[in-house]
């Protein structure tokens, strides 16, 4: 705790179910959540609605200094519009895991995710929010999972979705998001030292709440 206030850094690869675990923390400890997966995914919106090339540095910077994204009551606003459900579509999904390795991208969210944890309590789920965003975050928890049951819970929530793919397209397209966060230059995936991981494989979501929660109550 710093100030009164408390942040709660949650890292990990796709799918090892970090959003479902800081939602359910950020309940139960009563202050905000804040999804920067979702950050980068509103930006890979923008990039897809403006049609910009990645590799034209000048739009991308153009882009970025018009482009607002907040995230409010659990909702992710693009230039004051909720596009909270626009936002989990292949080709969003797609275009964040590649955006998300521009650094001056990267340079624009973390300056906005250090402005949210600065005033208030938090619980931050991402890639690089104990290794970048809050070095000094009160709690770091890295949460991971094989690529293989990540893999089976995303398919099983896209077949109960109606979302026609199979096992093996969600398995290799996890693999290769896996690939690109922590191969990227600017702020991989890593787990720090001081990070406590959870391995998920045979763990329920109130079993995982729970570990993260007695973890936090021993520290
Ligand atoms: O967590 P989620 O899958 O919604 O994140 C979307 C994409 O944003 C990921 O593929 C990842 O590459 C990127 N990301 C990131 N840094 C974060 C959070 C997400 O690079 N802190």
């Amino acid at each position: 705790m710093s100030g009164g206030k408390t942040v709660i850094a949650i890292d990990g690869p796709s799918g090892a179910g970090k959003s479902t675990i800081a939602k359910a923390l950020s309940e139960t400890l009563g202050i905000d959540y804040i999804d920067t997966g979702a950050m980068y995914r509103a930006i890979a919106l923008q990039i897809l609605r403006d049609g910009i090339d990645l590799a034209d540095d000048d739009a991308i910077s153009v882009m970025l200094e018009h482009v607002s994204v907040d995230q409010v009551s659990g909702r992710t606003l693009l230039n004051g519009e909720d596009i909270s459900g626009k936002i989990r579509t292949p080709e969003v999904t797609a275009m964040a895991s590649d955006s998300s390795a521009l650094p001056k991208i990267r340079e624009k969210l973390v300056a906005l995710q250090r402005q949210m944890g600065e005033r208030k309590s938090v619980v931050m789920d991402g890639r690089d929010i104990g290794s970048n965003v809050f070095k000094n975050a009160d709690y770091k928890f890295f949460i991971t999972a094989s690529p293989e049951v990540r893999a089976k819970r995303r398919f099983d929530e896209f077949t109960e979705k109606g979302v026609a793919t199979t096992f093996e397209e969600v398995l290799s397209d996890i693999c290769e998001r896996d690939y690109n966060d922590s191969h990227r230059a600017t702020n991989p995936l890593v787990k720090t030292d001081d990070a406590i991981e959870i391995f998920t494989d045979d763990l329920g979501i109130p079993e995982v709440l729970e570990t993260v929660l007695g973890k936090m109550t021993a520290l």
